[in-house]
């Protein structure tokens, strides 16, 4: 077996893993990064980047009103009995200064999008000003280490584009906006150059710019990121965590780690055992809908319980849920695609197979997928998300884009179902034709007003991000009265995992008593969410996993200084 050693390990190559390695190379340290996959950047590279930071500097230059206290509230208040005070704070506090090093040692460069609403920021302490977005991202910088990064998912890309959140609404609106649709030409023409320049587009957005900006930082400091390199089990010294056992290309390697290892390999979304005991409801449709990797199957929490680290899945929700739908993308092979715009937009309603509308559209696509779950107790979860011709031609259905592209292909190839009255789309798609006509009877009659009132569709900051601005009186609501009709199938998917190990104020990963498991620390989707199972605000898996990947450095940077802390660590476990 081959032997290394370095300072700090990290296992897992995403937004937390990288955000250690970087801070502790930036620091000095001799860091190793083991990354399963052949590309780096794990589900953070498919993601849309958005990071949630409370009391953000970029907010604050443009007069935003947040204040920790204010923040203390909203998570106080969404967690529950679930509130954690000290991993709170601890977020809080240096969220703020990951995000100020982070531009400093990178060439990243995050915009605070001022107006997106925390996902219930009607609730106390909600705030319209804490999301920030990557701005695009030359993947030149990467040079030769551009071909491991892994590619953004093909469906948030037009002819190779990647399309950011903030640009959605351009490209959707190209076809009936003359500023829309030189916005296009223009990214157009960009992608054109970089084809000629370097055989793909080079202008990286949202997680892959923020994937791609950490990892060049990392190599640019001398970080090591071996790819195809899993790791197999954690090293100990005694009770201290010392390194792992890693396979790679040229066999096992044994990697000592002076100071310390951070899991972060992304929790569990492809561990289908766990994800049905920690969430029975999901497994009970026989199908897995994810846009994870693969490779995040809940290594990294295995490796921790086997040295006695605490798995957590004391969470309101312990996974990430998002609509999903699914189409066939060749022989046998099903592609999975969200359902994360226009939801909430007029013309578009959700409904059970009773043909009830079951939660407002316009909330979160998690909040969606809670209150399918809810619907449908004991059922398997399936919603039609049905619109009338005006809607899909405006605003498109899941992967079908408004005009002036065809809706035909999607209905050819079993994606979309049709029909020229309510009823007839109802026994296509098999749902209640008299209770499809009477909610959306019901429906028209108030939203002709702008209004509803079964769900107030409408009501919130966030909930106006998944409507359409120029649609009045209320963005979010619009009669469906204009056929052909339109409905897509869809089921609550897996979009990452809350649940996961106990880590505390510092990352330290904790044990059954509340004890830190000396040398071993944890971030992202690896580490129990400090929300407490909750999706409050786009970007809370991102913050708190770059953030608390930014404590665990500090504390190994400490530990760097005071070598003597570390025994005095170890020591002070055995005792416990
Ligand atoms: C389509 C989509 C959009 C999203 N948008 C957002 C968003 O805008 N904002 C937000 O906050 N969240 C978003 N999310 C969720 C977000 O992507 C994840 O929460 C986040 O990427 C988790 O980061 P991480 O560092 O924990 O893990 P990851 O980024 O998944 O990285 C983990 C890495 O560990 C590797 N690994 C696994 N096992 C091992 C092993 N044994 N040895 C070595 N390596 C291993 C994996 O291969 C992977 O590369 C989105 C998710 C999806 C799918």
């Amino acid at each position: 077996m081959k032997q290394q050693k370095c300072d700090l390990l990290v296992i897992g190559a995403g937004a937390g893993g990288l955000t250690a390695a970087l801070r502790a190379a930036d620091a000095g340290l001799d860091v190793v990064v083991a990354e399963k996959d052949e590309y780096f950047g794990g589900a953070t590279a498919r993601s849309a980047g958005g990071i949630w930071i409370p009391c953000n500097p970029h907010a604050a230059a443009m007069g935003g009103q947040d204040s920790r206290e204010k923040a203390l509230t909203y998570f106080r208040n969404q967690a529950g009995p679930r509130f954690d005070p000290q991993t709170v704070s601890a977020f809080l506090d240096n969220g703020p200064e990951m995000l100020k090093f982070v531009e400093r040692a990178s060439t990243l460069r995050f915009a605070a999008a001022m107006g997106y609403g925390d996902y219930h920021c009607e609730a106390p302490g909600g705030e319209t000003s804490r999301v920030l977005f990557p701005q695009p991202w030359d993947g030149a910088e990467l040079d030769q280490d551009l071909k491991r990064l892994r590619p953004m998912l093909r469906r948030a890309q037009f002819l190779g584009i990647q399309i950011s959140v903030l640009d959605v609404g351009l490209f959707m609106s190209a076809g009936r906006k003359l500023g829309s649709a030189a916005y296009v030409f223009g990214s157009m023409l960009r992608r054109l150059r970089d084809q000629f320049r370097a055989g793909r587009s080079l202008r990286l957005t949202g997680g892959n710019a923020l994937a791609a900006g950490l990892a060049a930082a990392c190599l640019r400091n001398g970080v090591k990121i071996l790819t195809s390199a899993p790791a197999r089990r954690l090293l100990h010294e005694g009770n201290r965590v010392s390194g792992a056992v890693l396979d790679s290309l040229d066999g096992q390697l044994h990697i000592e780690a002076r100071y310390g290892v951070i899991l972060c390999t992304g929790g569990y979304a492809h561990d289908a055992g766990r994800r049905a005991e920690t969430l029975p409801a999901i497994a009970r449709s026989a199908e897995s809908w994810s846009l994870y990797p693969y490779g995040s199957n809940g290594d990294g929490i295995r490796m921790g319980e086997a040295v006695g680290a605490l798995f957590d899945c004391d969470m309101a929700h312990p996974v990430a849920l998002a609509p999903m739908t699914r189409l066939a993308a060749g022989e046998g092979v099903m592609e999975v695609s969200p359902l994360f715009f226009f939801r909430g937009a007029p013309g578009v309603i959700s409904v059970t197979r009773d043909g009830k509308r079951f939660v407002n559209e316009a909330r979160s696509y998690h909040d969606w997928s809670v209150g399918l779950l809810a619907a449908t107790a004991g059922e398997e979860p399936v919603a039609w998300v049905v619109c009338d011709h005006r809607a899909i031609r405006r605003y498109g259905l899941g992967i079908v884009k408004p005009a002036p592209f065809p809706v035909r292909p999607h209905l050819r190839s079993g994606y979309l179902t049709t029909g020229c009255t309510l009823g007839d789309l109802a026994r296509s798609a098999g749902i209640d034709p008299d209770g499809l006509e009477r909610t959306v009877s019901e429906f028209n009659e108030a939203a002709r007003l702008g209004r509803d009132p079964q769900f107030g569709r409408g009501s919130t900051a966030y909930e106006m991000v998944n409507g359409d601005p120029e649609h009045r009186p209320n963005p979010c609501v619009g009669p469906l009265d204009k056929g052909p009709y339109y409905a897509v199938r869809a089921l609550p998917g897996c979009l990452g995992t809350f649940a996961g190990l106990k880590g505390d104020e510092n990352a330290r990963v904790v044990d059954a008593d509340g004890s830190p498991i000396p040398g071993l620390y944890v971030a992202g989707n690896d580490m129990a969410s400090i929300t407490g199972g909750d999706y409050i605000a786009g970007g809370c898996t991102l913050g708190p996993a770059m953030t608390f990947g930014f404590i665990a450095a500090n504390h190994v940077i400490r530990r760097h200084k005071e070598p003597e802390a570390v025994h005095a660590d170890s020591a002070q476990h055995a005792v416990q």
